[in-house]
Protein backbone atom coordinates (compact mmCIF):
# COMPACT_ATOMS: atom_id res chain seq x y z
CA UNK A 1 0.00 0.00 0.00
CA UNK A 2 1.48 3.72 -0.54
CA UNK A 3 -0.58 6.89 -0.18
CA UNK A 4 -0.43 8.79 -2.96
CA UNK A 5 1.69 11.64 -1.98
CA UNK A 6 3.84 10.23 0.51
CA UNK A 7 6.41 12.71 -0.30
CA UNK A 8 4.94 16.09 0.37
CA UNK A 9 2.78 14.19 3.28
CA UNK A 10 6.28 13.41 4.94
CA UNK A 11 7.52 17.14 4.25
CA UNK A 12 4.20 18.17 5.91
CA UNK A 13 4.85 15.80 9.14
CA UNK A 14 2.19 13.80 8.84
CA UNK A 15 1.71 10.13 8.36
CA UNK A 16 1.50 8.21 5.57
CA UNK A 17 -2.00 6.59 6.33
CA UNK A 18 -2.86 5.06 9.38
CA UNK A 19 -3.70 2.26 10.94
CA UNK A 20 -7.17 0.31 11.04
CA UNK A 21 -7.84 -1.16 14.48
CA UNK A 22 -10.45 -3.87 15.24
CA UNK A 23 -12.22 -0.96 17.00
CA UNK A 24 -12.11 1.00 13.82
CA UNK A 25 -14.07 -1.54 12.22
CA UNK A 26 -16.72 -2.08 14.75
CA UNK A 27 -19.76 -4.19 15.52
CA UNK A 28 -22.02 -2.30 13.30
CA UNK A 29 -22.60 -5.32 11.51
CA UNK A 30 -24.72 -6.81 15.01
CA UNK A 31 -26.00 -3.58 15.82
CA UNK A 32 -28.09 -3.78 12.43
CA UNK A 33 -28.33 -7.63 11.90
CA UNK A 34 -30.09 -9.84 14.84
CA UNK A 35 -27.90 -13.13 14.97
CA UNK A 36 -29.03 -15.96 13.70
CA UNK A 37 -30.29 -17.84 16.41
CA UNK A 38 -29.58 -21.76 14.50
CA UNK A 39 -27.66 -22.91 17.66
CA UNK A 40 -28.64 -25.94 19.08
CA UNK A 41 -29.56 -25.49 22.65
CA UNK A 42 -26.81 -25.10 25.21
CA UNK A 43 -28.54 -28.84 26.65
CA UNK A 44 -28.31 -30.26 23.39
CA UNK A 45 -24.06 -28.84 22.99
CA UNK A 46 -21.55 -30.24 24.40
CA UNK A 47 -18.69 -27.89 23.23
CA UNK A 48 -15.17 -28.72 25.50
CA UNK A 49 -13.35 -25.54 25.19
CA UNK A 50 -10.32 -28.04 24.47
CA UNK A 51 -11.90 -28.48 20.72
CA UNK A 52 -13.06 -24.82 20.21
CA UNK A 53 -11.09 -23.05 17.56
CA UNK A 54 -9.70 -20.11 19.09
CA UNK A 55 -11.80 -16.33 17.60
CA UNK A 56 -8.44 -15.02 16.79
CA UNK A 57 -5.20 -16.79 15.05
CA UNK A 58 -2.79 -15.29 17.83
CA UNK A 59 -1.51 -11.61 16.28
CA UNK A 60 -1.47 -9.64 19.61
CA UNK A 61 -1.94 -6.73 17.10
CA UNK A 62 -5.34 -7.51 16.08
CA UNK A 63 -6.77 -10.30 18.26
CA UNK A 64 -9.70 -10.59 16.32
CA UNK A 65 -8.08 -11.37 13.04
CA UNK A 66 -8.21 -14.33 11.74
CA UNK A 67 -9.24 -17.48 13.57
CA UNK A 68 -7.89 -20.27 15.35
CA UNK A 69 -8.08 -24.42 14.19
CA UNK A 70 -7.58 -24.73 11.09
CA UNK A 71 -6.06 -24.13 7.53
CA UNK A 72 -7.54 -22.52 4.78
CA UNK A 73 -6.16 -24.16 1.18
CA UNK A 74 -8.57 -22.71 -1.00
CA UNK A 75 -11.42 -19.75 -1.14
CA UNK A 76 -14.13 -20.62 -3.89
CA UNK A 77 -16.52 -17.52 -4.29
CA UNK A 78 -19.40 -17.69 -6.25
CA UNK A 79 -20.67 -14.02 -6.42
CA UNK A 80 -23.02 -11.84 -8.08
CA UNK A 81 -22.86 -7.77 -7.70
CA UNK A 82 -25.33 -5.43 -8.62
CA UNK A 83 -24.35 -1.76 -8.40
CA UNK A 84 -27.59 -0.41 -8.65
CA UNK A 85 -28.75 -1.93 -6.08
CA UNK A 86 -25.59 -2.70 -3.97
CA UNK A 87 -26.34 -6.09 -3.18
CA UNK A 88 -23.71 -8.56 -3.13
CA UNK A 89 -24.95 -12.18 -2.82
CA UNK A 90 -23.52 -15.69 -3.56
CA UNK A 91 -21.40 -18.56 -1.53
CA UNK A 92 -18.28 -18.51 -0.30
CA UNK A 93 -16.94 -22.68 -0.44
CA UNK A 94 -13.78 -22.99 1.61
CA UNK A 95 -10.85 -26.12 1.61
CA UNK A 96 -9.16 -26.02 5.02
CA UNK A 97 -7.62 -28.84 6.96
CA UNK A 98 -8.03 -28.85 11.24
CA UNK A 99 -5.16 -28.30 12.75
CA UNK A 100 -6.88 -29.59 16.06
CA UNK A 101 -9.29 -31.74 16.95
CA UNK A 102 -12.32 -29.56 16.54
CA UNK A 103 -15.91 -29.36 17.88
CA UNK A 104 -16.54 -25.48 16.65
CA UNK A 105 -14.44 -23.09 14.33
CA UNK A 106 -14.98 -19.44 13.11
CA UNK A 107 -14.61 -17.63 10.40
CA UNK A 108 -14.47 -13.87 10.33
CA UNK A 109 -17.07 -11.79 8.29
CA UNK A 110 -18.88 -8.40 8.83
CA UNK A 111 -22.60 -7.82 8.05
CA UNK A 112 -24.76 -10.02 5.65
CA UNK A 113 -27.28 -12.33 6.17
CA UNK A 114 -25.99 -15.76 6.66
CA UNK A 115 -28.47 -18.53 4.83
CA UNK A 116 -27.11 -21.57 4.65
CA UNK A 117 -23.73 -23.44 5.68
CA UNK A 118 -22.84 -27.02 5.09
CA UNK A 119 -19.39 -28.58 6.25
CA UNK A 120 -18.13 -31.91 4.17
CA UNK A 121 -22.09 -31.27 2.18
CA UNK A 122 -23.66 -31.64 5.83
CA UNK A 123 -26.29 -28.39 6.94
CA UNK A 124 -24.20 -26.89 10.17
CA UNK A 125 -25.20 -24.62 12.88
CA UNK A 126 -24.01 -21.67 12.93
CA UNK A 127 -24.22 -18.47 14.70
CA UNK A 128 -23.03 -14.83 14.74
CA UNK A 129 -21.48 -12.27 17.38
CA UNK A 130 -19.99 -9.25 15.92
CA UNK A 131 -17.83 -10.31 12.76
CA UNK A 132 -17.37 -13.38 14.23
CA UNK A 133 -19.65 -16.44 12.23
CA UNK A 134 -18.98 -19.84 14.15
CA UNK A 135 -19.96 -22.71 12.61
CA UNK A 136 -20.38 -25.87 14.80
CA UNK A 137 -18.86 -29.18 13.23
CA UNK A 138 -16.59 -32.43 14.81
CA UNK A 139 -13.55 -32.38 12.69
CA UNK A 140 -10.54 -34.85 13.93
CA UNK A 141 -7.16 -33.49 13.76
CA UNK A 142 -5.67 -33.44 10.38
CA UNK A 143 -8.94 -33.52 8.95
CA UNK A 144 -9.95 -31.79 5.48
CA UNK A 145 -12.91 -30.19 5.49
CA UNK A 146 -14.95 -28.26 2.87
CA UNK A 147 -17.19 -25.41 4.27
CA UNK A 148 -19.81 -23.53 2.28
CA UNK A 149 -21.62 -19.96 3.67
CA UNK A 150 -24.64 -18.90 1.03
CA UNK A 151 -25.08 -15.46 2.52
CA UNK A 152 -26.15 -11.71 0.88
CA UNK A 153 -26.43 -8.53 1.52
CA UNK A 154 -25.05 -4.82 0.90
CA UNK A 155 -21.00 -4.40 1.67
CA UNK A 156 -20.75 -2.30 4.87
CA UNK A 157 -16.79 -1.44 3.98
CA UNK A 158 -14.81 0.04 7.14
CA UNK A 159 -15.26 3.67 6.87
CA UNK A 160 -13.40 6.98 8.70
CA UNK A 161 -10.26 4.86 9.57
CA UNK A 162 -8.31 7.36 11.03
CA UNK A 163 -6.08 7.85 7.89
CA UNK A 164 -6.81 5.09 5.66
CA UNK A 165 -10.05 6.49 5.17
CA UNK A 166 -12.48 3.59 3.96
CA UNK A 167 -11.44 -0.05 2.69
CA UNK A 168 -12.88 -2.97 2.32
CA UNK A 169 -15.63 -3.69 -0.49
CA UNK A 170 -16.46 -0.22 -1.46
CA UNK A 171 -19.64 0.65 -3.60
CA UNK A 172 -19.00 2.92 -6.52
CA UNK A 173 -21.15 4.47 -9.08
CA UNK A 174 -20.55 2.07 -11.78
CA UNK A 175 -19.29 -1.07 -9.60
CA UNK A 176 -16.93 -1.84 -6.33
CA UNK A 177 -13.74 -0.80 -4.94
CA UNK A 178 -12.31 -3.47 -3.10
CA UNK A 179 -8.66 -3.33 -1.30
CA UNK A 180 -8.89 -4.94 2.23
CA UNK A 181 -5.34 -3.97 3.36
CA UNK A 182 -5.37 -5.17 6.71
CA UNK A 183 -8.20 -6.65 7.42
CA UNK A 184 -11.03 -5.86 4.89
CA UNK A 185 -11.74 -9.12 3.24
CA UNK A 186 -14.51 -10.00 6.13
CA UNK A 187 -16.23 -7.09 4.31
CA UNK A 188 -17.33 -8.78 1.42
CA UNK A 189 -16.26 -13.18 1.90
CA UNK A 190 -16.34 -14.77 5.46
CA UNK A 191 -12.25 -15.98 5.70
CA UNK A 192 -9.43 -16.53 7.68
CA UNK A 193 -8.85 -12.78 7.70
CA UNK A 194 -5.29 -12.79 8.27
CA UNK A 195 -2.02 -13.27 6.46
CA UNK A 196 -0.22 -15.69 7.91
CA UNK A 197 -3.26 -17.98 5.98
CA UNK A 198 -2.30 -18.16 2.93
CA UNK A 199 -4.97 -19.77 0.07
CA UNK A 200 -5.51 -20.37 -3.74
CA UNK A 201 -8.51 -18.66 -5.12
CA UNK A 202 -11.55 -19.03 -7.42
CA UNK A 203 -13.54 -16.36 -8.38
CA UNK A 204 -16.77 -16.69 -10.77
CA UNK A 205 -18.19 -13.14 -10.81
CA UNK A 206 -21.89 -12.20 -12.34
CA UNK A 207 -22.14 -8.11 -12.99
CA UNK A 208 -24.65 -6.79 -15.26
CA UNK A 209 -23.76 -6.57 -18.65
CA UNK A 210 -21.29 -4.00 -19.36
CA UNK A 211 -19.73 -4.02 -15.87
CA UNK A 212 -16.08 -5.85 -16.42
CA UNK A 213 -15.45 -7.83 -12.90
CA UNK A 214 -11.76 -7.78 -12.23
CA UNK A 215 -10.09 -10.32 -9.32
CA UNK A 216 -7.05 -11.51 -9.23
CA UNK A 217 -4.77 -14.02 -11.14
CA UNK A 218 -5.92 -14.81 -14.80
CA UNK A 219 -8.97 -15.30 -16.18
CA UNK A 220 -10.31 -19.08 -17.10
CA UNK A 221 -11.74 -18.47 -20.57
CA UNK A 222 -13.98 -15.83 -21.87
CA UNK A 223 -16.71 -14.34 -20.16
CA UNK A 224 -20.15 -15.34 -20.60
CA UNK A 225 -23.59 -13.56 -20.95
CA UNK A 226 -26.60 -14.37 -20.48
CA UNK A 227 -30.01 -12.68 -19.65
CA UNK A 228 -28.02 -9.31 -19.40
CA UNK A 229 -25.56 -10.84 -16.99
CA UNK A 230 -22.09 -11.75 -17.82
CA UNK A 231 -19.92 -14.08 -15.56
CA UNK A 232 -16.08 -13.85 -15.24
CA UNK A 233 -14.46 -16.53 -13.81
CA UNK A 234 -11.33 -15.91 -12.63
CA UNK A 235 -8.35 -18.36 -10.61
CA UNK A 236 -5.29 -16.95 -8.39
CA UNK A 237 -3.38 -20.35 -8.40
CA UNK A 238 -0.74 -19.21 -6.20
CA UNK A 239 -1.35 -18.65 -2.10
CA UNK A 240 -2.56 -15.31 -1.39
CA UNK A 241 -3.23 -13.29 1.79
CA UNK A 242 -6.89 -12.46 1.99
CA UNK A 243 -6.01 -8.97 2.61
CA UNK A 244 -4.78 -9.08 -1.28
CA UNK A 245 -7.92 -10.55 -2.57
CA UNK A 246 -9.73 -8.24 -4.90
CA UNK A 247 -13.26 -8.26 -6.96
CA UNK A 248 -13.13 -4.80 -8.07
CA UNK A 249 -15.88 -4.39 -11.22
CA UNK A 250 -17.21 -1.55 -12.89
CA UNK A 251 -16.59 0.04 -16.33
CA UNK A 252 -13.49 -0.28 -17.40
CA UNK A 253 -11.20 -0.11 -20.69
CA UNK A 254 -9.04 -2.98 -20.58
CA UNK A 255 -5.75 -4.04 -22.76
CA UNK A 256 -3.89 -7.14 -22.61
CA UNK A 257 -0.39 -8.58 -23.67
CA UNK A 258 3.01 -9.88 -22.92
CA UNK A 259 5.43 -7.53 -21.25
CA UNK A 260 8.89 -8.04 -23.63
CA UNK A 261 10.21 -10.36 -21.01
CA UNK A 262 7.35 -12.47 -21.94
CA UNK A 263 4.46 -12.24 -18.56
CA UNK A 264 0.98 -11.85 -19.15
CA UNK A 265 -0.38 -8.09 -18.45
CA UNK A 266 -3.48 -7.15 -17.71
CA UNK A 267 -4.15 -2.89 -17.52
CA UNK A 268 -7.76 -1.67 -16.86
CA UNK A 269 -8.94 1.96 -16.36
CA UNK A 270 -12.05 3.97 -15.66
CA UNK A 271 -13.72 5.61 -18.73
CA UNK A 272 -12.41 8.58 -16.89
CA UNK A 273 -8.73 7.62 -16.88
CA UNK A 274 -8.79 6.27 -20.68
CA UNK A 275 -5.70 8.51 -21.06
CA UNK A 276 -3.35 6.63 -18.82
CA UNK A 277 -4.10 2.98 -20.27
CA UNK A 278 -1.38 3.09 -22.44
CA UNK A 279 1.14 4.00 -19.73
CA UNK A 280 -0.35 2.19 -17.13
CA UNK A 281 0.34 -0.83 -19.11
CA UNK A 282 3.53 0.01 -20.61
CA UNK A 283 5.32 0.74 -17.33
CA UNK A 284 3.63 -2.12 -15.71
CA UNK A 285 5.27 -4.56 -18.08
CA UNK A 286 8.27 -2.60 -17.92
CA UNK A 287 8.85 -2.35 -14.33
CA UNK A 288 8.04 -5.68 -13.92
CA UNK A 289 10.58 -7.38 -16.11
CA UNK A 290 13.10 -5.28 -14.19
CA UNK A 291 12.18 -6.45 -10.79
CA UNK A 292 12.97 -10.17 -12.05
CA UNK A 293 16.07 -8.62 -12.43
CA UNK A 294 16.65 -7.54 -9.15
CA UNK A 295 14.01 -9.43 -7.10
CA UNK A 296 14.19 -12.71 -8.82
CA UNK A 297 11.82 -14.64 -10.98
CA UNK A 298 8.12 -13.08 -11.19
CA UNK A 299 6.09 -15.28 -8.76
CA UNK A 300 3.29 -15.08 -10.46
CA UNK A 301 1.18 -15.95 -13.75
CA UNK A 302 0.34 -12.49 -14.94
CA UNK A 303 0.91 -8.84 -13.77
CA UNK A 304 -0.75 -5.49 -14.91
CA UNK A 305 -2.98 -2.75 -12.79
CA UNK A 306 -5.98 -1.05 -12.04
CA UNK A 307 -6.87 2.48 -11.98
CA UNK A 308 -10.33 2.95 -10.86
CA UNK A 309 -12.44 6.69 -10.19
CA UNK A 310 -13.15 5.69 -6.26
CA UNK A 311 -10.75 8.48 -4.88
CA UNK A 312 -9.19 6.32 -2.41
CA UNK A 313 -5.87 9.04 -1.89
CA UNK A 314 -3.99 5.55 -2.02
CA UNK A 315 -2.70 2.33 -4.21
CA UNK A 316 -3.26 -1.15 -2.94
CA UNK A 317 -0.52 -4.20 -4.62
CA UNK A 318 -3.37 -6.74 -5.28
CA UNK A 319 -1.80 -9.81 -6.03
CA UNK A 320 -1.03 -9.82 -9.97
CA UNK A 321 -3.50 -6.38 -10.22
CA UNK A 322 -2.48 -3.49 -8.41
CA UNK A 323 -5.09 -0.77 -7.99
CA UNK A 324 -4.94 2.88 -7.71
CA UNK A 325 -7.69 5.02 -6.65
CA UNK A 326 -8.59 7.89 -8.07
CA UNK A 327 -5.37 9.23 -9.56
CA UNK A 328 -3.32 8.34 -12.07
CA UNK A 329 0.01 6.34 -11.30
CA UNK A 330 3.39 7.79 -12.17
CA UNK A 331 6.37 5.51 -11.97
CA UNK A 332 7.72 5.88 -8.48
CA UNK A 333 4.25 4.13 -7.37
CA UNK A 334 4.26 1.39 -9.63
CA UNK A 335 7.65 0.28 -8.90
CA UNK A 336 6.48 0.63 -5.34
CA UNK A 337 3.50 -1.57 -5.64
CA UNK A 338 4.51 -3.85 -8.21
CA UNK A 339 8.05 -4.38 -5.81
CA UNK A 340 5.21 -5.86 -3.28
CA UNK A 341 4.49 -8.90 -5.68
CA UNK A 342 7.79 -10.26 -4.01
CA UNK A 343 7.85 -8.10 -0.44
CA UNK A 344 4.13 -8.75 1.08
CA UNK A 345 2.50 -10.85 -1.60
CA UNK A 346 5.37 -14.22 -2.32
CA UNK A 347 6.74 -13.02 1.07
CA UNK A 348 3.95 -12.59 3.27
CA UNK A 349 4.50 -11.33 6.93
CA UNK A 350 3.48 -13.85 9.75
CA UNK A 351 2.75 -10.76 11.48
CA UNK A 352 1.64 -7.29 11.26
CA UNK A 353 3.94 -6.09 13.91
CA UNK A 354 6.73 -6.85 10.43
CA UNK A 355 5.05 -4.61 8.23
CA UNK A 356 8.21 -2.68 7.15
CA UNK A 357 9.07 -6.17 5.38
CA UNK A 358 6.64 -5.41 3.21
CA UNK A 359 6.72 -1.63 3.11
CA UNK A 360 10.16 -0.05 3.84
CA UNK A 361 11.31 -3.25 1.00
CA UNK A 362 8.83 -1.94 -1.28
CA UNK A 363 9.88 2.15 -0.71
CA UNK A 364 13.49 0.79 -1.34
CA UNK A 365 12.06 -0.30 -4.54
CA UNK A 366 11.27 3.19 -5.46
CA UNK A 367 14.92 4.41 -4.75
CA UNK A 368 16.28 1.29 -6.69
CA UNK A 369 13.92 2.22 -9.66
CA UNK A 370 15.03 5.84 -9.67
CA UNK A 371 18.62 5.06 -9.76
CA UNK A 372 17.84 2.69 -12.51
CA UNK A 373 16.40 5.44 -14.25
CA UNK A 374 18.87 7.82 -14.10
CA UNK A 375 17.06 10.28 -11.79
CA UNK A 376 19.34 10.24 -8.59
CA UNK A 377 20.68 7.34 -6.77
CA UNK A 378 19.37 5.66 -3.56
CA UNK A 379 22.19 7.22 -1.42
CA UNK A 380 20.95 10.16 -3.04
CA UNK A 381 17.04 9.15 -2.11
CA UNK A 382 18.42 8.52 1.22
CA UNK A 383 19.61 11.32 2.23
CA UNK A 384 16.88 13.69 1.02
CA UNK A 385 14.77 11.30 3.31
CA UNK A 386 17.23 11.37 6.10
CA UNK A 387 17.38 15.41 5.70
CA UNK A 388 13.88 15.78 5.75
CA UNK A 389 12.43 12.83 8.47
CA UNK A 390 10.74 14.28 11.06
CA UNK A 391 11.03 13.86 15.14
CA UNK A 392 8.00 11.64 14.52
CA UNK A 393 10.02 9.20 11.81
CA UNK A 394 13.05 8.94 14.26
CA UNK A 395 10.68 8.39 17.64
CA UNK A 396 9.13 5.82 15.53
CA UNK A 397 11.56 2.60 15.49
CA UNK A 398 10.02 0.79 12.24
CA UNK A 399 10.77 -3.05 13.16
CA UNK A 400 8.00 -3.05 15.32
CA UNK A 401 4.99 -1.58 14.11
CA UNK A 402 2.41 0.13 16.40
CA UNK A 403 -1.14 -1.30 16.28
CA UNK A 404 -3.01 1.80 16.00
CA UNK A 405 -0.25 3.47 13.21
CA UNK A 406 0.22 0.46 11.45
CA UNK A 407 0.90 2.41 8.37
CA UNK A 408 3.68 5.54 9.85
CA UNK A 409 6.10 6.97 7.37
CA UNK A 410 8.43 5.36 9.77
CA UNK A 411 7.41 1.95 8.18
CA UNK A 412 7.86 3.24 4.77
CA UNK A 413 10.91 5.63 4.54
CA UNK A 414 13.25 4.73 8.18
CA UNK A 415 12.24 0.68 6.61
CA UNK A 416 13.82 2.17 3.29
CA UNK A 417 16.16 3.95 4.94
CA UNK A 418 17.24 0.58 6.88
CA UNK A 419 17.91 -1.28 4.10
CA UNK A 420 19.97 1.13 2.21
CA UNK A 421 22.20 1.03 5.10
CA UNK A 422 22.67 -2.43 4.91
CA UNK A 423 23.12 -2.60 1.68
CA UNK A 424 26.16 -0.01 1.97
CA UNK A 425 27.19 -1.59 5.13
CA UNK A 426 27.52 -4.94 3.33
CA UNK A 427 28.01 -3.85 0.05
CA UNK A 428 25.93 -4.54 -3.25
CA UNK A 429 28.01 -8.07 -4.15
CA UNK A 430 26.67 -9.20 -1.39
CA UNK A 431 23.27 -6.95 -0.83
CA UNK A 432 21.59 -7.64 -4.40
CA UNK A 433 22.38 -11.31 -3.76
CA UNK A 434 20.56 -11.35 -0.15
CA UNK A 435 17.56 -10.41 -2.07
CA UNK A 436 17.13 -12.85 -4.21
CA UNK A 437 18.00 -15.64 -1.46
CA UNK A 438 15.46 -14.10 0.43
CA UNK A 439 12.85 -14.09 -2.21
CA UNK A 440 13.62 -17.63 -3.19
CA UNK A 441 13.88 -19.05 0.19
CA UNK A 442 10.48 -18.29 1.29
CA UNK A 443 8.45 -17.46 -2.27
CA UNK A 444 4.62 -18.24 -1.55
CA UNK A 445 5.71 -18.27 2.29
CA UNK A 446 5.26 -16.50 5.39
CA UNK A 447 8.68 -14.55 6.89
CA UNK A 448 9.50 -12.67 10.28
CA UNK A 449 12.02 -9.73 10.51
CA UNK A 450 14.04 -11.90 12.71
CA UNK A 451 14.60 -15.01 9.56
CA UNK A 452 15.72 -11.75 7.54
CA UNK A 453 18.18 -10.61 10.03
CA UNK A 454 19.78 -14.34 10.17
CA UNK A 455 19.54 -14.06 5.91
CA UNK A 456 21.44 -10.91 6.00
CA UNK A 457 24.16 -12.31 8.64
CA UNK A 458 24.28 -15.57 7.06
CA UNK A 459 25.34 -14.09 3.79
CA UNK A 460 27.32 -11.19 4.86
CA UNK A 461 29.35 -12.86 7.16
CA UNK A 462 28.70 -10.01 9.43
CA UNK A 463 27.07 -9.47 12.83
CA UNK A 464 24.46 -7.16 12.22
CA UNK A 465 22.90 -6.52 15.80
CA UNK A 466 23.95 -2.84 15.90
CA UNK A 467 23.01 -2.20 12.52
CA UNK A 468 19.57 -3.32 13.00
CA UNK A 469 19.34 -2.03 16.28
CA UNK A 470 19.73 1.31 15.22
CA UNK A 471 17.44 1.66 12.21
CA UNK A 472 15.04 -0.79 13.08
CA UNK A 473 14.39 -1.00 16.58
CA UNK A 474 15.70 1.83 18.98
CA UNK A 475 13.41 5.12 19.10
CA UNK A 476 16.48 7.70 18.42
CA UNK A 477 17.70 9.00 14.85
CA UNK A 478 21.02 6.75 13.99
CA UNK A 479 24.05 8.20 12.26
CA UNK A 480 23.49 8.67 8.87
CA UNK A 481 25.73 6.62 6.10
CA UNK A 482 27.63 7.23 3.14
ZN1 LIG B 1 3.21 -0.36 0.01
Amino acid sequence: MRGRQVVSLLAAGLTVACSASNSATGDRAADREAPIASRPPAAARSVSAATAGTTGIGDPYFPGDGNGGYDVTRYALALAYDPRSKHLGGSATIDAKATQELSQFNLDLHGFTVSAVTVNGRPAQFERHGDELTIFADLRDGAVFKVAVAYAGTPDPVQNSSNLGSYGFIPTADGAFVTCEPNGAKTWFPSNDHPSDKATFDFTLTVPEGVTAIANGELAGTPQTKDGKTTFVWRESNPMTTYLATMTTGKFKVRTGDSPGGIPVYAATDPRFSNTLNTLYDQSARITDYWTTVFGPYPFKSTGGVVDDFAAGYALENQTKPIYGGFEPDEGIIAHELAHQWFGNSLSINRWKDLWLNEGFATYAEWLWSEHRGNGTAQQSFEDAYASATDEIWKYPPGVTRPHDLFNASVYVRGGMALHALRTEIGDTKFFPLLKKWTADHRYGNVTTEQFIDLAEKISGEQLDDLFDAWLFKPAKPASVR
